[in-house]
């Protein structure tokens, strides 16, 4: 009983700085999206290819990571601006610590935050960040079975990535299977199916950013 409550607690206090967070990015003008998906799904590629195709906004990124700052520091290196975010023993950004990235970067001179959350499919679903939009990425390597198994994270996400189609045969794994499993958990998804590799569907994606940006509400 304890337990549980403290839980609600816990997520109440994390939504309410999810909704202030939100205000500190409209009040700058900043649009956020949350990147989620497994370790390996590509979440940092996809954050580096989209900043390359966005170039006509100033795009930064918080990168969270258990332990290490490779992911941030790969996208520094990249030239994206990165704040590394490490979660220690969790498994998932919380938004006081999404809070705490934002001290490290200049609000005023980004337009697109990608905001990519330690690899897990399951625990930052519960966790809001105070983000705009939630794009979650899997890779056909995973299985195809990955999106039915984890249909919480896409029921709360605005997009869903499945990449690596590139290499769905060889994996044995359907990208068309994964679609229709994710619009069947939530038909307002919308669904990209992406390479890296061949650049397949990544525009798709881009455009889809570019439409959210633009109907940002500040
Ligand atoms: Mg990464
Ligand atoms: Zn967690």
């Amino acid at each position: 009983m304890h337990v549980i409550e403290l839980g609600r607690d816990v997520m109440e206090l994390n939504r309410n700085l999810a909704e202030q967070n939100k205000k500190i990015l409209d009040g700058h003008g900043v649009f956020a999206v949350d990147i989620l998906g497994a370790i390996g799904s590509g979440k940092t590629s996809l954050i580096e290819i989209l900043a390359g195709k966005l170039s006509e906004f100033r795009v930064a990124a918080i990168a969270g990571d258990v332990v290490s700052d490779l992911d941030s520091g790969r996208l520094n290196a990249a030239g994206i601006p990165s704040v590394g975010v490490n979660t220690g023993r969790e498994c998932h950004l919380d938004a006081h610590l999404v809070k705490r990235a934002f001290d490290k970067l200049s609000l005023d001179e980004i337009d697109i935050l990608f905001i990519e959350n330690v690899g897990n499919l399951i625990c930052p679903v519960d966790f809001e960040l105070g983000s705009h939009k939630r794009i979650t990425v899997v890779s056909v390597s995973e299985g195809d079975d990955t999106v039915e198994k984890h249909p919480m994270i896409f029921v709360t996400s605005d997009a869903a990535v499945i990449n690596k189609i590139d290499i769905a045969d060889a994996v044995d794994a359907s990208p068309q299977k994964m679609r229709d499993d994710a619009l069947k958990l939530n038909s307002r998804l919308s669904v990209f199916l992406t390479s890296i590799k061949t650049g397949e569907g990544l525009d798709d994606v881009v455009n889809w950013i570019r439409d959210a940006k633009e109907n940002q509400v500040e």
